[in-house]
């Protein structure tokens, strides 16, 4: 994508990104503090995500918050808390980014473990439905927010081996249209994002033999990352948005 976004875009906004200690969740972290966002730094290991709040203070951004939570363990309770939280720590939210994912093994349908399609479920869509609505008041307080949902190639067309993932990322399809749909009246805008076959460890975990240098990294990935969350894109919405437009799914020769 083409798209050169004004230094200060997202001054004064708000941001929440979840799976914000590693891989694309990490670098959309620095690049909307880097455009003047203040940002909450949500992932499940505490120490990265302390790494990326020190980065930006290095960098002498607007200070992160960062709230540690599993969100294979999360429960409706515990999402209510993270918007608790939130809403001590600033008066609304400007975007949304959910980003965390997790994939298990490549495996067939008939092979697949009944725990490792549990978790995959809780990760992708029930963690990520609760804390949406958890966040929703948040977002009403803003007068134009962002909220956006991580998708992938596999969740717009089935893909043998790719299971209970594949059936996440349909379902975070959905999510993102029935939001878009629900809300279109209102000053929040619902989008996907796929990001395209990006080098991250999880991207190394799917195919390992892959030729990494041929993989764009997630900083190459950014422009629609800030495109969605900042004012341009503010008539976008119930749109499943390509981080990579014409790349070819799969891996990379
Ligand atoms: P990474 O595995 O590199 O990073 C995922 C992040 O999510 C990590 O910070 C991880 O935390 C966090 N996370 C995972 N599980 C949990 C959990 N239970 N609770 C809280 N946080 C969790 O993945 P990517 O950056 O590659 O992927 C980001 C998103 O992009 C995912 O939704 C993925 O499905 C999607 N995607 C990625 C593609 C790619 O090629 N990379 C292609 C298409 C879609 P921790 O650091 O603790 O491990």
């Amino acid at each position: 994508m083409h798209y050169h976004p004004k230094s200060d875009l997202l001054k004064n906004r708000i941001i929440l990104i979840t799976g914000a200690g590693d891989g694309i969740g990490r670098e959309a972290a620095l690049t909307y503090a880097h455009f003047g966002a203040q940002v909450i730094l949500l992932g499940r290991t505490e120490s990265k995500l302390a790494s990326v709040q020190q980065e930006i203070a290095a960098r002498n951004l607007r200070p992160a918050f960062i709230y540690t939570l599993d969100l294979l363990a999360a429960s409706q309770q515990d999402c209510q808390q993270v918007a608790s939280q939130i809403a001590q720590w600033v008066p609304h939210l400007d975007g949304v980014l959910h980003n965390a994912g997790l994939l298990t093994d490549i495996t067939p349908m008939a092979d697949i473990q009944l725990q490792d399609w549990m978790n995959v479920m809780q990760v992708n869509v029930n963690a990520t439905f609760m804390l949406t609505q958890a966040l929703l008041p948040l977002m009403h307080k803003s007068v134009s927010s962002s909220l956006v949902f991580t998708t992938s190639s596999v969740g717009r067309e089935g893909r043998s081996g790719w299971g209970a993932y594949a059936v996440s990322k349909f379902a975070t399809e959905g999510m993102m249209q029935v939001l878009a749909e629900e809300h279109k009246h209102t000053g929040l805008r619902v989008n996907c994002i796929n990001p395209g076959g990006t080098r991250t460890s999880m991207r190394a975990s799917a195919f390992p033999d892959e030729n990494k240098d041929k993989l764009k990294t997630p900083a190459d990935i950014m422009p629609l990352y800030l495109y969605l969350m900042g004012d341009d894109s503010r008539r976008k919405t119930g749109i499943s948005f390509d981080a990579q437009p014409g790349r070819k799914a799969g891996p990379a020769e």
